[in-house]
């Protein structure tokens, strides 16, 4: 069976890896070059978008800043998964807080941008500091602001100004504001709806951000009732959205009260750890949901965590003499703070995880990996 991937980033890759013992092929479009590859080999193949999306059985994507275009002819063929509406919401804060507030899902209370009267007003309603983001793009918290005084309203709204007056007609730009929450910590959850409905859901993961960033995530220490407003909120907008696929939702947790954050249409980084820590990983559940295939377990073996590769082309092979430690490498061109690669570690417990991410902060400078040494004395 022949998968096609819109996006032909390391989630694809991955999802390429993960689905070759399944006997699923996947090939990857690169919207960027407009070339079909292979995502592991990054061979080009000698196919057009049309001629991939007539040969495959399932299409899907690993990323939601898709052009129109590309996400009308997917739609057409009848066989995009999770569909042309779940990929536009998440590719777009103002659609995504719409279907939040209709599933009836708490997230941070917000305020609509499209003139600086409404900027004003946001900044009287939800306070200061705010956070201000661009709804068409933005990731790894690029596309955003934080108005913590009077004084920077001006240099802001010159920058917000100019991002909305480069949207088109057919592609209007907005900016959504948000009140800066004050979290505890931020979890995530990441979970798979077959073609049946049937949804489940990984254990809860705990995040550590720097700078916008993603460095390092935890599965494993969750608390049942956290865990389960986790879940409600997966199943309410995984249904909502007849979803088929896996489904990211990032939280706020405050004071044990999950807000979502946002949510991602796709495989996510927050999942990495999942192939180590369950049977079956994020990667392997999405290619099974969208082929039409029975989904695998999404129980957790064993506490593992996840620490994103930056910037950095290498680490210290010892790295890999520590129990139940893998690397995964995406093959990727370096640039700074670039997703190079991540390492999963796993333990039986959370003390022994403890330790073993104190084993890692021997080879990994803190520098580079923030968090690591914090994380692992928090465990112990
Ligand atoms: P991603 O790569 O996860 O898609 P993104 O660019 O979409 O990132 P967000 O997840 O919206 O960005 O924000 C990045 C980070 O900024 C969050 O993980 C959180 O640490 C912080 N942040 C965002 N919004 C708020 C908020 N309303 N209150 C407090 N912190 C926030
Ligand atoms: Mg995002
Ligand atoms: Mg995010």
């Amino acid at each position: 069976m022949n998968i096609l991937v819109l996006g032909a980033g390391q989630l694809a890759r991955m999802m390429s890896l993960s689905a070759t013992h399944l006997d699923l092929h996947v090939l990857a479009y690169d919207v960027g070059s407009k070339q079909v590859i292979n995502p592991v080999t990054f061979n080009v193949e000698p196919f057009s978008l049309e001629q991939a999306i007539e040969r495959s059985h399932a299409i899907t994507a690993e990323f939601e800043h898709i052009p129109h275009d590309i996400l009308s002819l997917c739609s057409q063929s009848g066989k995009f998964y999770p569909g042309a509406q779940a990929i536009a919401i998440g590719g777009d804060r103002s659609l995504e807080k719409s279907l939040l507030d209709k599933a009836k899902v708490a997230c941070a209370p917000y305020q609509l941008i499209t003139q600086k009267s409404h900027f004003l007003s946001a900044i009287e309603r939800l306070g200061m500091p705010m956070v201000v983001k661009t709804c068409q793009a933005g990731y790894d918290g690029k596309g955003q602001w934080r108005v913590k005084s009077k004084d920077d309203i001006e240099q802001i709204w010159s920058e917000m100004a100019e991002f909305l007056e480069s949207g088109t007609d057919v592609l209007p730009h907005t900016i959504i504001a948000e009140q800066m929450i004050p979290f505890d910590r931020e979890v995530s959850i990441i979970g798979v709806r077959d073609k049946n409905g049937q949804c489940k859901t990984y254990s809860l993961t705990e995040n550590q951000h720097t700078d916008g960033v993603l460095t390092l995530s935890i599965a494993g220490k969750a608390k049942p009732a956290i865990e389960q407003q986790a879940q409600d909120a997966f199943n309410a907008l995984a249904n909502e959205l007849n979803y088929v696929g896996v489904l990211a939702i990032e939280f706020f947790d405050v004071k044990g009260k999950l807000l979502v954050n946002e949510i991602a249409p796709r495989v996510h980084n927050s999942g990495h750890w999942t192939q180590q820590g369950c049977h079956v990983s994020q990667f392997e559940n999405h290619m099974r949901a969208v082929a039409g295939l029975p989904l695998g377990s999404t129980a957790l073996l064993r506490p593992t965590a996840m620490i994103n590769v930056l910037g950095q082309t290498s680490i210290p092979n010892e790295v890999l003499s520590i129990c139940d430690t893998t690397t995964h490498w995406y093959s990727k061109a370096a640039k700074p703070g670039r997703k190079m690669g991540h390492i999963n570690v796993s333990a039986n417990d959370l003390s022994q995880l403890g330790s073993r991410l104190e084993k890692l902060t021997h080879f990994l400078c803190e520098r580079d990996y923030p968090g690591v040494a914090s994380t692992a004395q928090s465990l112990k």
